[in-house]
């Protein structure tokens, strides 16, 4: 099986080249910055105080969360309940930096990705046994470090500003901008506390997307691929 792994800032659009990478090659799709925003919504909903880092931890270690990993319709379902609309709102992406720099969360959710990962090399895995593409912060360094490929997708501030500004407001006028930079900025500053994803680490292959379109950053990352595939 093969395993690609790839991180990068908030508006690198990680998310949605990951998802059509994995439809291309016929792999399944993990995005696990899902699970970290699951774990805010589960938490909030049942009132822990994020501050109290015991308790977030002890209630994530008990979240019943299940990812759907399929790219065409990658699932969130939590408790039984779809939460893929719930985890995307303003008030889940304010806090989930507060969850994800709780270290005994990170070990908990770690440890459900690589699970995830080791799964897809089975027949009976959503791939077949032909791999996955797992998307997230630390993904290419902590949690799957011996991936066969692993990429860093990274653009300039300005553009990924402009594609997130789009994304939430339909609109990238100054206006919108500005009221996206909290989102991106400050959540990127504040996850870098506990991992490092503006540089690449050994081994892992950059693809800047500031120029490209959206098709272009596909090949890119393709082209990435293949290349790890060859070394
Ligand atoms: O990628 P997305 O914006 O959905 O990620 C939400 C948050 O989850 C990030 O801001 C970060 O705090 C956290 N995260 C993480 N490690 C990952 C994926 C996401 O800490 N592997």
């Amino acid at each position: 099986m093969v395993v690609i792994a790839v991180d990068g800032p908030s508006g690198s659009g990680k998310s949605s080249v990951s998802k059509s990478v994995a439809a291309r090659l016929g792999l399944a799709y993990l995005d696990t910055g899902a699970m970290y925003r699951a774990a805010t919504l589960w938490c909030t909903r049942r009132q822990v105080d994020l501050a109290a880092a015991d308790d977030v931890a002890a209630a994530v270690r008990a979240m019943p969360l299940t990812m759907g990993l399929d790219p065409a319709g990658p699932t969130v379902t939590l408790d039984g309940e779809d939460v893929a609309a719930a985890i995307r709102t303003t008030e889940v992406s304010t806090a989930v930096s507060a969850v994800a720099t709780n270290l005994e969360v990170r070990d908990e959710l770690r440890r459900r990705q690589r699970a995830v990962i080791a799964a897809e090399s089975a027949p009976d895995g959503f791939s077949g046994g032909r791999g996955v593409v797992a998307e997230g912060r630390d993904i290419t360094t902590v949690v799957a470090p011996d991936a066969d490929a692993r990429i860093l997708l990274t653009a300039s501030e300005e553009a990924r500003l402009r594609r997130r500004s789009l994304e939430v407001h339909g609109a990238a006028d100054a206006s919108a901008v500005e009221a996206t930079r909290d989102q991106v900025l400050r959540r990127d500053r504040d996850d870098s506390a506990v991992s490092q994803f503006h540089v690449a680490a050994d081994g892992v292959v950059t693809v800047d997307s500031s120029e490209l379109d959206f098709d272009q950053t596909v090949d890119a990352v393709l082209a990435a691929v293949g290349q790890a595939a060859e070394a």
